[in-house]
């Protein structure tokens, strides 16, 4: 069944059934996942369909991840309905998880969660993205800070795990440190058990790229983004998996203009990929992005440097 599920390396092996298309909300300033879709559920005749199919071909998975973008937002009557059918076709499925928002925790009541808990529903991975308020505000995230504790605090006394997903470079050029500071902090509090740091790439068709042409957004250097990750990490207080993908524009520099499609592709030349269990693997981690912050110095360096002149 067709989809979108932004699945983290967490779930790689798992079966994505898709429950609902797109985002309800849809809303935020930088997400370009789901902009051509409109949010609908898919029909449980469906949903049925392809779990016998599966069932069919002998499938036996023990992971499966509900899509799209936040399946915990419909309503408890259809979610328990979804969880029978799985438990009915693929009862070797142990470990139900979905992406989820905070408003969509807050829908459900305590009692709810404990009985998704129950049936198996067992993780959600959250966007959020940036410690800092004035940021959570700027990029039209449907909650505040406070409230992605509140949640979470709800969540983790159900029994859930939380996964997190962050965004270092969100805070725009020049405030990495105070991201990778506040952002940390909050992290040590949400204690999720697993963080996925998806650095801010800008795709101009988004808001975020209209405001970046129109100079009302400066995107942070991979260099400052790179720092950001190395602070943050460095500032994690708790056991958790850490996971954090980069782009680093190596062949142009640090300044890759937000142009058309193909030329904002060309300019991504590299990817770093860091991942270790904290605390026993943060040395790892930092030792990667160290050799990374060096190379983009170096790269810095040189473009500073006047050309040799030839005689
Ligand atoms: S809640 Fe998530 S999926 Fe929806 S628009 Fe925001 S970032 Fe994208």
């Amino acid at each position: 069944m067709p989809g979108t599920i932004c699945k983290s390396s967490n779930e790689r092996g798992a079966f994505g059934l898709v429950v609902s298309r797109g985002c309800p909300y849809n809303r935020c300033a930088f997400c370009d996942l789901y902009k051509d879709t409109t949010y609908r559920e898919v029909p449980l005749e469906r949903i049925e369909a392809e779990l016998r199919r599966v069932h069919d071909v002998g499938g036996t998975p023990t992971n499966l991840m509900l899509g799209d973008g936040d399946a915990l937002h419909m309503d408890m009557d259809r979610l328990m309905a979804i969880l029978d059918l799985i438990g009915r076709y693929l009862p070797s499925v142990e470990r139900v998880t979905s992406d989820a928002t905070v408003p969509s925790i807050a829908r459900k009541t305590d009692g709810e969660l404990r009985e998704l808990r129950r049936r198996g529903y067992a993780m959600v991975y959250v966007g959020i993205e940036t410690g800092l308020d004035d940021v959570l505000c700027q990029m039209h995230k449907d909650h505040t800070n406070d409230q992605a504790r509140e949640q979470v605090r709800r969540l983790h006394a159900a029994g859930f795990e939380l996964g997190a997903h962050i965004m270092t470079g969100v805070a725009g050029a020049g405030r990495g440190a105070e991201n990778a500071r506040a952002t940390a902090r909050l992290l040590n509090e949400l204690r999720p058990s697993f963080i996925t740091n998806f650095n801010l790439g800008v795709n101009p068709l988004t808001e975020l790229g209209r405001w970046e042409r129109e100079g009302r957004f400066v995107r942070a250097s991979d260099l400052e983004c790179m720092e950001e990750e190395r602070l943050l990490v460095s500032g994690l207080a708790i056991d958790t998996v850490f996971e954090g993908y980069h782009t680093k524009h190596v062949a142009c520099g640090e300044e890759v203009a937000a142009g058309d499609g193909p030329e904002w592709q060309r300019a991504i030349t590299q990817w770093v990929h860091t991942k270790a269990k904290l605390p026993e693997g943060r040395e790892r981690i930092l030792a990667k992005l160290d050799a990374s912050i060096a190379q983009l110095r170096e790269a810095q360096a040189s473009a500073a440097r006047p050309e040799p002149v030839c005689c």
